[in-house]
């Protein structure tokens, strides 16, 4: 039967949502099976209204609540600590879209509801809902709001902050805050929605949204170029900015070596240019197939004339552009298989990246002979994922345990000192909670403190993540 706790929780969700003992493994464990704990139990409610219950019922036995959706994370915050005190608190049957409007641009659906399930909701409307991660079959809208995810097409159509209309949230004394708005205008105090949203399940249980739809664009073009440097791309992102303007949907970077990795680990994956420096994957939207390839074709050709483009292939088909996209979706993964890496998800103003990565180059192999970065991301949007692989005869392991603290310190200083961010789209979680409490101002700090004390003030929900105890 369990303590009174668990037999409360049965009683509350039925026998079959409480998962104990040995069924809870795959929520143990994180996606890149760095963080392993042990959970109490895991609930799975079905409703708002069972969210509710289960937070009350946490909240009279003082049991720690870590949340989790698709646990897809990659900071380690949707995963229990090892004390076996936290209960995972599961979205993953809470998967509605409760409703669509096209007139109003936007769907409700609840937090469970998977990245994918919402596309395809939005694009049997006609419409396009925007936010595009590797992920995105797995990882839900709970998930992507507590962590403001970002993506490819941010440079367009902004975060899943800027994409979120209203939500509904568990508090953490177990009331339902509907804030279900869909209004694109709603100035009556302080905007509580953007308080949760970020805020990675430490202050209130997000049980559903209302997200903004777009209107799908006529057609989409995919092209992938080779730049024979990083001030090459930075110099292709000008110029397709300044042509192309809102019409350029994406716009990522992949270096040589994280190609390798894919030719290595995914052979299968067919790679159209032949050993560029770094490829650029473009993505552009227009009225229609003649006005798309007229742009990028003038975009391409002005960079080819400037020495910025060595070589380019433009999707012939949604099925070539898929390809394209499975290159720089696969990389992830390629690097896992790879692997244990240090991984840096950093934010830098456009204009610093290449003096970033020319220091990074002149530093990193001193501290560490052999040090195999790969690197890749959002240029558009500044966001470079910097990630360091172990030297190729050096264990995963003894590479983390030796160097990972000197090595973050080294990029993290780089970075900050080019008023840059050390987390730009994957958050804190648990994997950088004390670099947070060493970077953030004093002020900062004590704000944050005292809206977590606010919101949460018995500490129960996802403690140690994001602000480590005081
Ligand atoms: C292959 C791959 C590619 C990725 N690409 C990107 C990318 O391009 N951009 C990007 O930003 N991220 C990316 N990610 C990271 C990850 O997918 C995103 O952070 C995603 O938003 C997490 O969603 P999830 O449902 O899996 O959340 P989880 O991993 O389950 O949880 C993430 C955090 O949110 C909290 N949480 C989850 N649900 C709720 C809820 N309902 N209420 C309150 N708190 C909650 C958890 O406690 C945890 O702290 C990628 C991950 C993988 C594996």
């Amino acid at each position: 039967m369990g303590t009174p706790f668990l037999q409360a929780l049965r009683a509350c969700l039925g026998d079959a949502n409480v998962l104990v003992d040995g069924d809870m493994d795959a929520y143990e464990v994180d996606w890149r099976k760095r963080y392993r704990g042990r959970a109490l139990a895991v609930a799975r409610p079905a409703s708002t209204a069972e969210v509710a219950s289960v937070v009350r019922l946490c909240a009279a036995h003082a049991v720690p609540i870590v949340p989790q959706g698709g646990n897809t994370g990659l900071v380690g915050g949707g995963v229990p600590d090892a004390s076996g005190r936290m209960l995972v608190l599961s979205l993953a049957r809470m998967q509605q879209v409760r409703r669509v409007d096209p007139d109003n641009l936007t769907a409700t659906v609840e937090a469970g509801c998977v990245l994918h399930a919402l596309q395809a909701a939005a694009d049997a409307h006609g419409l396009l809902f925007p936010l595009r991660l590797g992920s995105e079959g797995t990882c839900t809208i709970g998930g992507n709001l507590a962590s403001n995810a970002g993506g490819t097409q941010v440079l367009r159509y902004g975060t899943a902050r800027e994409l979120c209309l209203g939500l509904e949230v568990v508090t953490a004394g177990g009331e339902v805050w509907d804030g279900l708005s869909g209004l694109r205008k709603d100035n009556t105090g302080y905007d509580l929605r953007d308080l949760f949203i970020g805020s990675e399940g430490t202050l209130g249980i997000i049980t559903a949204a209302t997200m903004k739809l777009h209107p799908r664009p006529g057609w989409t073009l995919t092209a992938l170029a080779a730049c024979p440097g990083i001030d090459a791309a930075i110099g292709l992102l000008r110029t397709a900015r300044a042509r192309l303007d809102a019409g350029l949907t994406g716009f990522e970077v992949i270096e040589g070596f994280a190609l390798q990795l894919l030719a290595r680990h995914f052979p299968q994956l067919r790679q159209p240019l032949h050993a560029p420096g770094w490829a650029v994957l473009l993505e552009l939207a227009a009225d229609d197939q003649a006005s798309a390839e007229r742009r990028l074709h003038a975009v391409l050709g002005d960079a080819t004339a400037r020495g910025l483009v060595t070589d380019a292939v433009v999707a012939g088909s949604l099925a070539q552009a898929r390809e394209l996209w499975q290159l720089r979706e696969s990389i992830p993964l390629a690097q896992a298989r790879e692997g244990l890496n240090i991984k840096h998800d950093i934010a830098l103003p456009v204009s610093a990246i290449a003096d970033f990565l020319r220091e990074m180059d002149a530093t990193l192999h001193t501290l560490v002979p052999g040090l195999r970065p790969v690197v890749y991301g959002h240029l558009g949007d500044g966001n470079l994922h910097f990630n360091l692989q172990a030297p190729q005869d050096m264990p995963a392991a003894v590479f983390l345990d030796r160097h990972e603290a000197a090595l973050n310190q080294r990029v993290h200083d780089a970075v900050v000192a080019r008023g840059g961010s050390f987390s730009a789209e994957h958050g804190i979680g648990a994997l950088k909670a004390a670099e947070l409490a060493r970077r953030k101002s004093p002020v900062a700090l004590a704000m944050m403190r005292a809206i977590r004390q606010a919101l949460d003030p018995q500490g129960l929900l996802n403690p140690g993540r994001v602000l480590p105890p005081a």
